[in-house]
Order: C-alpha cells, then structure tokens, then sequence
C-alpha cells in the first residue's frame, strides 16, 4: 500500500520559509513531509472534569497533546476552546432489562455500501428508560459542584447533545428524559446510557444512575466526563481545508470546531485527498453545497465559523431534496472517479450499476437491483421540488437587497427557521438579506426561508 504508520506523539510542526516541512515526535525524531493533515480531536490542551475534579486528558487516562497546542497558539493562529462530554458506562450484566422496553435492531438488512456482500454481524437489542423526579431532584441538589455550572469550563458544549444536568436546569418542568440504553460491543459488557453525558461528581452519578427505572441495581464501570479542549477557528481554512497561514497544514475532525463521528469522517476524506493532492502536484479537490452534506459542512465552517461544536444536520443543506442517501452512489461516484479515487472493483460496480440505473429510467426494469427502482422513483417524484428549488436559488442570489425582519416575534412566525437561527438573527439585527447572509452562523437554508417570507409579504 505504500503507507508507514507510526505510533507516536506529534509535538510539533517542522516549518521552513513559512511551509511545513514535516512533523517532529517527541522522542526526536522528524518526520519530513510536503503535507501534514492534524487531526487532534479533543487532545490539544485538553482537560477532563468531573465534579470539583480536574485532570489533563485528551480523553479518560489519555494524556493531552500540550506542546503542539502551544506550538499551535504561539504560531497566532485563531484559536479558541470548546468542550464536550460522556456519559458514565454501565455494567450490563447489572442492569434489569426485563423491567424495560426492548428497541430491537432494525429487521431491514441495509448496509452502508451496496458493494458489502458478506455476513452480517449478530445484531443486539437497545433499551429505552427514562429519568424520574427524583433524577432530576439529585441533580439540581449535585450542581453546587458542577464543573459546567460553576463556571470551571469556559468553552461552549454542543448544543444538541446537551448534558443530563443541561437538560434538566434548561426543561426544568419535564418529569423525564429518555435514556436508550446501547451495549457497546459483542464481546463487551459495557453500557452506554445515551442521552445522560454528565460531568456531576461521581457520588451524584452513582445516586443518578440509581433513581432510573432498570439501572436501580446498575454498577457504574467507568463515569462521565467533560472535556475541554483547543480547536481552530476554521475560518482560518480555505475549502480544501488547508491552513491558510501555513500552506501544506491541513486540518480535520473536533479540531476544526466539530463534533461526531460522520463529520470527523468526512473532513478526514477531504483533507487528505487534498493533503495527498498537494504531495503529488495533482490538482486540489472540493465538495460544493449542491454537492454533498461534506460540502455544506466545509462551506459553514470556513465561512461562518462555529460558536459551538458543529453537527451536520439536514437542516443546514439548502438543496437537501437532492442530497439524498439513496442516490449518493449516483450523485458522488463518476465525479469521485475524475478525481482517480476509485479502486477498479468500486468503478465497475458503479458502471454496471449506472446502465441498470439508465434501463430503470427508460422503464426496462427487469433485472434491475431494487434499491435502484426506489432511487429512480423518489427522484421522479421530487422532480417538480427539484426545479422550482433551483430557480428560488437563483432568485435569491440576484435579490440580496430585499428587506427581512429582524423582530423576533415575526421570525418565530417564518416557517423552516429554526430557533437557533432565530436567536442569532436577532441579536445581529440585519435589515436585509446580504447582510443576513454575512451574520456568523446563519445559513443558506435560513436565508432561503427568509427570502420566501420576504416575498410572500411584499
Ligand atoms: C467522550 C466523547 C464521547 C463522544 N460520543 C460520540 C457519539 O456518541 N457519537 C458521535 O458521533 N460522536 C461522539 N463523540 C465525538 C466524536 O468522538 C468525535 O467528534 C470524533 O471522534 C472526532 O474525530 P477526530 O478524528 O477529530 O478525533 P479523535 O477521534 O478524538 O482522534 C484524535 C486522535 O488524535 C490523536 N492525537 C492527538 N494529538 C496527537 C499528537 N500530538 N500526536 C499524535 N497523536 C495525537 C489522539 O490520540 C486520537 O487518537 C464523542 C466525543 C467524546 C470526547
């Protein structure tokens, strides 16, 4: 394959003449390189908290990577701090999942890939409890030595995956959350609570654990934590998602202001096609937002920055009809392939696809692979919203002087404007559509709702 991997810690850039030059380890040794793509997740500066507990860590007994966050800061590169959370993981074998509502897997055999061919994995049960009164009594009773609400932890936490103790102060009139209750592995006992990331002290975790319907028995193996860490203000990247300030750095994943698994993954395929791009004098490559969800992820990055940790959510696609899971083979895979991406297997496999998809089309469905009949009906269907989508987008490019309400009361009443957008339009106050569109955080999606509004009341 032609790939060395290396086990070590990074502590810092090699820079010469204002380029890097490759990566020094902390045991001495240099790593020459014309790109190197950081992917630092929550390990630059972090640090753990856990009631009136602090500890460095990039995670649990992980050790922060501290000098190349100082190389980083003293490089002035924007930089800032965010921070995220766990929830404590359970002992299986305590928890009473007879007293709870089984989510069994789903029956429908998809994959992510339909070039996956072999045996399926055994597939495991979640459950679903919720939190009671007396959860949330203990709660409030255990923020005394909260890390988040003591004000120990400076940076902002993503907003839709709030912790338990958010949920609780914020929806203080709910008599309960839900928790699903995911085991983490085949081979592995352990429990993840979803839906109760915590950083309360331990002693509060163990009593919270308890006051839930199935876990009174439930043993904690290893408790929540908050973690605060450095990322980089990706309005620092361009959409290759290279640093601009030291060409042949490329950033990817939490470092760049994200959270979760999909965004981490996406931002690695770009900056590395690109990081690889640049090695081998080929030409660069981006996703647009018409594109692809990576596309509209990188466009709100680098452009709008982040205030908080940033998650892909439909929502923020503009041209969503289009970007559908189902027709992502046909949509990514003959652009892919110009890029030389694509093994020779995967090229076939989408060529004899793209013939099946083409008889489909024209009505010759015999033989034809099911997904493909689903795929080319839903775009049949959405045709009509297809083209009137592109012609709004048009229309509101050329029409950015249209005046838009900034009043909070009438924002709530435009529809597709979600309440976040709605808090930073009004904080920002802009009259009109190309001064929304340059207010941090607003999105095109938003700005085509307003345009709507705009129109629908002029
Ligand atoms: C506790 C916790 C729970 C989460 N739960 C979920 C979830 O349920 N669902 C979800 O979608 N997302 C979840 N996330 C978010 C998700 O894990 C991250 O957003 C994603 O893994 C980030 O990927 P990444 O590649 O940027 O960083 P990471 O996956 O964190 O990887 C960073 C890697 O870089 C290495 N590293 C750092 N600095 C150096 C250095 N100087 N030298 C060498 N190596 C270095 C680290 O050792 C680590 O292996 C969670 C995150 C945390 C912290």
């Amino acid at each position: 394959m032609g790939i060395d991997l290396i086990e070590a810690e990074v502590r810092a850039l090699s820079v010469a003449g204002g380029e890097v030059v490759g990566v020094a380890l902390t045991e001495g040794t240099m790593v020459t390189a014309r790109a190197v793509v950081l992917a630092t997740g929550t390990f630059l500066g972090g640090r753990i908290f856990r009631g009136v507990e602090r500890e460095p860590g990039g995670r649990i007994n992980e050790r922060p990577a501290t000098v190349l966050g100082e190389q980083l800061r003293s490089l002035q590169l924007p930089m800032g701090r965010l921070k995220t959370g766990t929830p404590p993981r359970l002992d299986g074998r305590t928890i009473d999942w007879g007293a709870l509502e089984p989510q069994p897997s789903d029956s429908d055999p998809w994959r992510m890939s339909p070039m996956s061919t072999g045996p399926r994995l055994p597939q495991l049960a979640c459950a679903i409890t919720r939190t009671t009164n007396e959860t949330h009594d203990i709660i409030r009773d255990g923020l005394a030595t909260s890390p988040l609400f003591g004000g120990a932890i400076e940076g902002n936490g993503p907003r839709y995956c709030p912790s338990i103790e958010d949920k609780v102060h914020r929806f203080g009139d709910r008599d309960g959350h839900q928790v699903f209750l995911e085991p983490e592995g085949l081979d592995d006992h352990l429990v993840y609570p979803n839906g109760i990331s915590t950083s309360l002290a331990v002693d509060v975790q163990d009593r919270l654990i308890r006051s839930i319907p199935g876990l009174r028995a439930a043993r904690v193996a290893q408790y929540g934590y908050a973690v605060e860490y450095d990322y980089i203000d990706p309005r620092a990247l361009n959409h290759q998602l290279a640093l601009s300030a030291i060409p042949g750095v490329f950033c990817a994943g939490q470092l760049n202001g994200t959270t979760g698994y999909e965004e981490a993954a996406a931002q690695g395929i770009v900056a590395g096609l690109n990081a690889a791009a640049l090695a081998c004098d080929l030409a660069p490559m981006t996703v647009d937002r018409a594109r692809g969800y990576m596309g509209v992820m990188i466009d709100d990055l680098v452009l709008q920055g982040i205030s908080e940790p940033y998650r892909m959510l439909t929502a923020r696609a503009e041209y969503r009809l289009a970007l559908r899971a189902d027709n992502a083979e046909a949509r990514l895979s003959e652009w892919a392939s110009g890029y030389d991406v694509l093994t020779p297997a995967r090229l076939a496999h989408i060529r004899r696809r793209a013939e099946m998809r083409a008889a489909a089309k024209s009505g010759a469905i015999v033989h034809v692979e099911p997904d493909i009949i689903r795929e080319v009906e839903e775009d049949h269907r959405y045709a009509p919203y297809l083209q009137r989508q592109a012609v709004e987008i048009e229309r509101m490019r050329r029409d950015g002087g249209v005046k838009i309400t900034s009043d909070g009361e009438t924002l709530r009443t435009v529809p597709g404007l979600s309440l976040e957008m709605i808090e930073r339009l009004e904080q920002a106050g802009p009259m009109t559509l190309d001064e929304a569109s340059r207010v941090r955080g607003v999105t095109p999606a938003a700005l085509a709702a307003l345009w709507l509004h705009s129109r629908k009341r002029a």
